[in-house]
């Protein structure tokens, strides 16, 4: 893809300026340089992409081809992002800043997911049932919910798109999809594999433009069926109440704050090695970042003091250098709002034990650079503790029993993801069974793959993501009954 034009919205299956003719630059966060220019559109190139979708579902022949047919487009899409994964990665690499080590792993997973969800294409059938009724066939049919409204982050930008793309495709819906306005390229990129692939015109639409405009018109058109959005708790309940307008299905995946339980009889460098792959990768950018330490007293001090060792070496810079571990966030705007909760977790007491200001390389100074931070003596009164800082930052809580660790783990409005540390396996399943999330790691953090569903508990979403549940978000469930041998009831 060229980078040295304006891109351009799909819609239709044409390429096109938004109606405003209005640009938005997109900023490499590493050094503030303009990498490309993109459409911004507003609510009427939303609706024109709802009208494109709409017909296509409506009136086209996507929903009611074989299965094994856009099984085979879908994977074709698997197969282009496999041959064009070094593009894609540096496009992402370049938007988001992570390292091209990130970017590469993020595009071997989104080929994963389109592969997993191609393979599925022809096993969502429906199936007979055993009628009670004498003289009667009856059975039970998935079918397409519809017009698909599809809203992304900036974080994992292709990863959370490929999510919602590849089982709204399989199972016949159409769609328009928006990515975060700040980084749309991967996105854009995937929309031509998508035309490469042979999706017909009007079945999956692109536009880019702002949530408060284009977002909020996906979230309120009556022609839309089906929301699903990730991103922020406050967003996901604008999108929930406009989505009301017609009773759309709605899926929503949001934030996380979430807590990682590491016991005396941990494997003690596996659980400061994970401690730390938990939160920083990509800069704590994760919804899923165990950014809770709770750790069993006896081995507090040994543990912390573990990982700032660790931290204090961390490599921050240009996520095209080898050497890098950690890039920047993701705009001027993030890092106010990470260095915010950092003045808060002092002002609320919590000890400073690493980081807690942006670096002082020169070479840093242009980008949106925060060093790795721990804070010790944190509770869970503390907004630091509760709030999803969505940064670089850790907080560590202490406990001295198994039922104590729980609680401290559960006391949270979100229920996104955690993780146990112990070499006891039934400690570790009693304390996975009573944990209050959508995910739960033993010996392991944040490692997700399609064939698992992904979701939240609590306020941290609605619905599932990945796996077979993820085909289910997409798809309607009708009972059809035959009467076999119909005869007046003479009722009336
Ligand atoms: P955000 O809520 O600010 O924006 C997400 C998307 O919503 C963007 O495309 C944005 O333009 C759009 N949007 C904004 N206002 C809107 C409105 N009124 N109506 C419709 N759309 C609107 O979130 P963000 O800052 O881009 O992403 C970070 C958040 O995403 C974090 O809270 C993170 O935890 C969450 N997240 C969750 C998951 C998950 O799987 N649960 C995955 C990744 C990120």
């Amino acid at each position: 893809m060229e980078l040295n034009r304006t891109l351009q919205q799909y819609i239709n299956g044409k390429w096109i300026d938004a109606n405003s003719k209005n640009t938005r630059d997109i900023i490499n966060p590493f050094n503030q340089e303009v990498i490309a220019t993109v459409p911004e559109s507003d609510d009427t190139d939303a609706k024109n992409a709802i009208d494109a979708a709409r017909e296509a579902f409506d009136y086209g022949d996507w929903a009611t081809i074989p299965a094994l047919e856009r099984g085979k487009i879908v994977r074709k899409i698997a197969d282009y992002i496999e041959r064009d994964r070094e593009e894609l990665a540096k496009l992402e690499s370049l938007d988001t800043g992570k390292t091209m080590e990130e970017s590469r792993g993020d595009m071997d997973d989104i080929a994963g997911v389109f592969h997993y969800y191609a393979e599925l294409a022809d096993k969502n059938g429906g199936e007979m049932i055993e009628s009670p009724i004498a003289n009667s066939v009856s059975k039970v049919v998935h079918e397409p919910v519809g017009v698909c409204g599809q809203i992304t982050p900036w974080n994992y930008p292709l990863l959370q798109a490929s999510w919602k793309l590849a089982p709204a495709l399989v199972t016949g819906n159409t769609l328009v999809m928006k990515p975060s306005e700040i980084t749309p390229l991967t996105t854009v990129k995937v929309f031509e594999l998508i035309e490469e692939a042979g999706v017909p015109a009007g079945v999956a639409n692109l536009v880019l433009g702002p949530g408060s405009s284009v977002g909020a018109e996906l979230s309120s058109n009556v022609d839309v069926d089906l929301i699903s959005f990730t991103g922020g708790i406050e967003t996901g309940k604008k999108i929930m109440q406009s989505a009301s307008v017609n009773m759309k299905n709605l899926a929503l995946e949001l934030g996380g704050k979430n807590p990682n339980v590491i016991f005396v009889d941990a494997d003690f460098e596996v659980a400061v090695d994970q401690a730390l792959n938990g939160v920083f990768f990509h800069a704590g950018q994760i919804c899923s970042a165990g950014t809770r330490l709770i750790v069993e007293e006896s081995i507090h001090d040994e543990l912390v003091s573990a990982l700032v060792d660790r931290v204090e070496k961390f490599k921050l810079g240009n996520g095209f250098d080898e050497e890098t571990q950690m890039g920047p966030l993701i705009s001027a705007e993030h890092l106010e709002k990470v260095e915010k909760y950092v003045e808060t977790g002092i002002r609320e007491g919590a000890t400073l034990a690493v980081g807690g200001k942006r670096p002082e390389d020169p070479e840093l100074q242009n980008g949106f650079f925060y060093l790795p931070t721990i804070f010790t003596d944190c509770s869970t009164e503390m907004s630091i503790v509760q709030e999803e800082a969505f940064g670089p930052i850790i907080t560590v809580e202490k406990f001295n029993s198994e039922e104590e660790a729980v609680k401290l783990a559960n006391d949270s409005i979100y229920g996104l993801a955690g993780g146990v540390f112990t070499k006891d396996i039934v400690k570790a399943e009693r304390c996975a069974a009573k944990m209050r999330m959508g995910t739960v790691w033993i010996n392991e953090f944040n490692l997700y793959f399609p064939h698992a569903p992904w979701g939240g508990y609590k306020q941290s979403g609605i619905g599932r993501e990945l796996g077979k549940l993820g085909i289910e978000e997409y798809t309607e469930t009708k009972h059809i009954m035959q009467n076999l041998k119909p005869e007046p009831l003479n009722w009336f």
